[in-house]
């Protein structure tokens, strides 16, 4: 298997990553560390603009829905190269909420979000998880209540509490899954409907929480929240496998390999700088360990390379991307606890993602500021005890329960 993208695609990741670059060269003097992408708003917000302009932020979509009708493979390939910039351009409305709107939304709703969302004019937010509703979605219990129940014109009301919401406090609005069948009985998987409620609506409040690396998610409590009936995305009841069908486009996520690839070549540079002698553990254990992160970050790439190629004929992705992201996410926890352990005491001195560094912290103190970090991936988008049900009973054919 090639593990390159096809040539064209490579010759597009060699200029973007040096256009990204350019773009985040003075990025250092924008910091804040509060915010996931370690960036302040409006830096964030003009480099979206941007991104916007150069057609970036729906690279294979089609073009008359404004994207620039490029391959899956191009988007992988933005992907990664953002990615190992650290540029924040990965988790976009466009990758996130872009896709289920495209799929299910009026041409009303598309005139209204895509076109400002691929010009990188707002930010999207999306709000699944609940208190008691994470890997098991089913369990959702905000409500959204329309008066006649059946009258296709009515106005929504939106009730209940979504947490853990990435990016919430500066995004515009946000896509919402909630229960639409007022009878409890009713099965949860046809009970639910997606929305899409601006943040500035009145009865929305967010709060910020901090995280362990400073900065926040959103919770993001909806109380009498009145929505016009075009909210609704898509048809009521169908909200479940909306919302799944969108997480499987999601988890094919290339900007992990991205982010695997970087570091692993930060480390293998600090090493053949600084040598062997100067690592934190024998010279045999650190070139064994590194070439365990070497092949680790290989199968990484082909695993997501495969998803790609699935994706790209069409077929059903689902294991491919669930193998993926259970990989991919588990080396970039083994990378960081690899960095540390070579580097020594020193490697535990962190820094944000962005502005001054601590001067003796080498390596911008990434590794240790990845060792926190890289808890989230494997429990956030489908933890990774679930994606591995999925490859028991998807993948191999074992019976679920
Ligand atoms: C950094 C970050 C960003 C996030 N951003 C968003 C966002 O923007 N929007 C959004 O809606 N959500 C977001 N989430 C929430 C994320 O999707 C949930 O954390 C995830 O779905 C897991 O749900 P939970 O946290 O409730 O954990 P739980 O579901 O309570 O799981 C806790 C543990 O139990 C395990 N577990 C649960 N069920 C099973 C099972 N059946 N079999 C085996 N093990 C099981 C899990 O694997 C996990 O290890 C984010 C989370 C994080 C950490």
């Amino acid at each position: 298997m090639d593990l390159r993208f096809p040539d064209d695609v490579e010759a597009f990741r060699t200029e973007i990553r040096t256009q990204i670059a350019d773009l985040m060269a003075d990025a250092d003097a924008h910091a804040d560390p509060a915010d996931l992408t370690g960036l302040a708003e409006d830096f964030e917000r003009r480099l979206l603009r941007t991104a916007g302009d150069r057609g970036w932020l729906a690279l294979h979509w089609p073009t008359e829905a404004g994207g620039t009708g490029r391959s899956l493979a191009h988007r992988a390939a933005f992907g990664r190269e953002a990615a190992a910039l650290d540029a924040p351009l990965v988790d976009t409305a466009v990758t996130l909420a872009g896709a289920p709107i495209l799929r299910y939304g009026s041409p009303d709703q598309h005139a209204a979000l895509l076109g400002p969302m691929v010009r990188g004019e707002v930010v999207g937010a999306i709000g699944y998880t609940e208190a008691q509703a994470g890997s098991d979605l089913s369990a959702i219990a905000t409500t959204a209540t329309r008066t006649p129940v059946d009258d296709p014109d009515a106005p929504w009301t939106i009730d209940g509490e979504k947490v853990l919401v990435t990016g919430a406090h500066k995004a515009d609005w946000i896509l919402i899954v909630a229960r639409t069948d007022p009878d409890p009985a009713a099965a949860p998987r046809k009970a639910m409907s997606m929305f899409v409620v601006p943040l500035a609506t009145p009865g929305v409040t967010v709060t910020r929480v901090r995280t362990a690396n400073d900065w926040t998610l959103g919770t993001v409590h909806f109380e009498g929240v009145e929505v016009p009936a075009d909210a609704l995305l898509g048809e009521v009841g169908r909200g479940f496998a909306q919302m799944a069908a969108a997480l499987a486009d999601e988890r094919s996520g290339f900007f992990w390999v991205g982010w695997a690839e970087q570091r692993l070549a930060d480390l293998v540079d600090h090493v053949m700088a600084v040598g062997t002698d100067a690592l934190a553990l024998p010279a045999a254990v650190a070139r064994d360990r590194l070439a365990r992160c070497v092949t680790d970050v290989a199968l990484a790439r082909a695993l997501a390379l495969r998803v790609v190629d699935a994706q790209a004929r069409g077929g059903d992705a689902t294991v491919a991307a669930s193998l993926s992201k259970v990989f991919v996410t588990e080396t970039l926890q083994r990378l960081a606890a690899t960095g540390v352990a070579l580097l020594g005491p020193a490697g535990l001195l962190t820094a944000p993602l962005f502005g001054p560094v601590p001067a003796d912290a080498p390596l911008r103190g990434r590794f240790a500021y990845d060792t926190v970090e890289r808890l989230h991936p494997t429990l956030s988008v489908g933890a990774n005890e679930i994606q591995r049900d999925t490859i028991a009973t998807r993948g191999l054919g074992l019976p679920p329960g």
